[in-house]
This record gives structure tokens, C-alpha cells and sequence, in this order.
């Protein structure tokens, strides 16, 4: 498939979760065999050669960083949600295109000095990947790169993360 065709499966919800977002679901994406493979081989491609590590934001980052990972031979951190780890490096509080959120890190699993690319879905206003990279830079990574699926260019994402290399598949 190709990979127009594969991101042509992105459904665009208006008004989701609040009025005025236009909520790109990867829902059809992820569900379609052919879709999901072009996407995350793409996705894969873009992972620079000198990254030890990907590190994935809960929970879509996930779904796309565990296929990369098996396609590049490289291991996935899980960047989590509140409450859901058991022993925590560090948490980050941050702001979204629509509320609050908060992620955290699990403790003695990025090792130091590590060349780490982060994985996520959707580059919005910056702030989850962007708390995603301190989290890993305060644990003595290095975040070699950030590689999303789509960026939503009005929303300045790139500008957040000012010097950090930013690999999208689609601009929108
Ligand atoms: P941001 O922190 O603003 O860059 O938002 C990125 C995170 O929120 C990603 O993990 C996305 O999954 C989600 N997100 C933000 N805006 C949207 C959107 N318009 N459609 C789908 N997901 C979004």
C-alpha cells in the first residue's frame, strides 16, 4: 500500500474531545494489516542509525514505537500516564491542545548517555513530546530524535521542540 493511502486511513473527527479540535483517530489505521505496516515501516525509516532506544507516549505512541522497534531490532521505554508505574524516574506536568496531563518515567530502564528516539502519533502543540524529551533528558539520555506519523503545522509543534530533529510522515 502506499503510504498516501495508509495515512488516507486517518479518520478526522470535528469537535472531539472538545469543541473546536479536529481529532485525527488512527483507530482505521491501526486496524488495517496493510495501512499499519506502510505506516510503521515509514515510521522506521526515519529512526536515525545511532538510536539504542525508543521511547513511546501512552498509549498510541505504544502501539506505533512496538512495531518500529521490531522492525529496527531496537527495545521501547514506556512513557506513562500517572499511576500506572511501580517505580518512577521522574514525571513532568505539561499542558495540551485541550486540559492537562502529567507522564512519567519508569526507573532504571533508560540507561545513561543512551541515544533515544521518542515515538508518538500526533504532533499537536508540542507539550506531550516535549515533556516526553525532559523526562529522558533529566535521566541522562540523549533524545537523538522525535518521529511522529502527523504534524499539525498550525499548532507549532516543531517551535517547542526548538533543536530537536523532528521526523513527520505527513504535515497537515
Ligand atoms: P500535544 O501535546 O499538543 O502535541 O498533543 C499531542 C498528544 O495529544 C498526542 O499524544 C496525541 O495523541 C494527542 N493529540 C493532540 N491533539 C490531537 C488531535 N488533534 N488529534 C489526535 N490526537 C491529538
Amino acid at each position: 500500500m502506499e503510504l498516501d493511502a495508509a495515512l488516507g486511513l486517518i479518520a478526522r473527527v470535528p469537535d472531539f474531545p472538545e469543541p473546536g479540535v479536529l481529532f485525527r483517530d488512527l483507530s482505521p489505521l491501526f486496524a488495517h494489516g496493510d495501512g499499519f505496516r506502510t505506516v510503521a515501516d515509514a515510521l522506521a525509516a526515519t529512526v536515525e542509525p545511532d538510536v539504542d532506544l525508543l521511547a513511546a507516549v501512552e498509549a498510541r505512541g505504544f502501539v506505533l514505537a512496538a512495531a518500529v522497534g521490531y522492525a529496527r531490532g531496537l527495545g521501547v521505554v514506556l512513557v506513562r500516564k500517572p499511576g500506572k508505574l511501580p517505580s518512577v524516574a521522574g514525571r513532568v506536568d505539561y499542558a495540551l491542545e485541550y486540559g492537562t496531563a502529567s507522564l512519567e518515567l519508569p526507573e532504571n530502564v533508560v540507561p545513561r548517555d543512551a541515544n533515544v528516539a521518542v515515538v508518538d502519533d500526533v504532533l499537536a502543540t508540542g507539550g506531550t513530546v516535549n515533556a516526553a524529551c525532559q523526562l529522558l533528558e533529566k535521566a541522562g539520555a540523549v533524545v537523538s530524535g522525535v518521529s511522529v506519523v502527523l504534524e499539525l503545522a498550525a499548532l507549532s509543534g516543531r517551535t517547542v521542540l526548538d533543536g530537536r530533529r523532528v521526523h513527520s510522515l505527513q504535515v497537515v
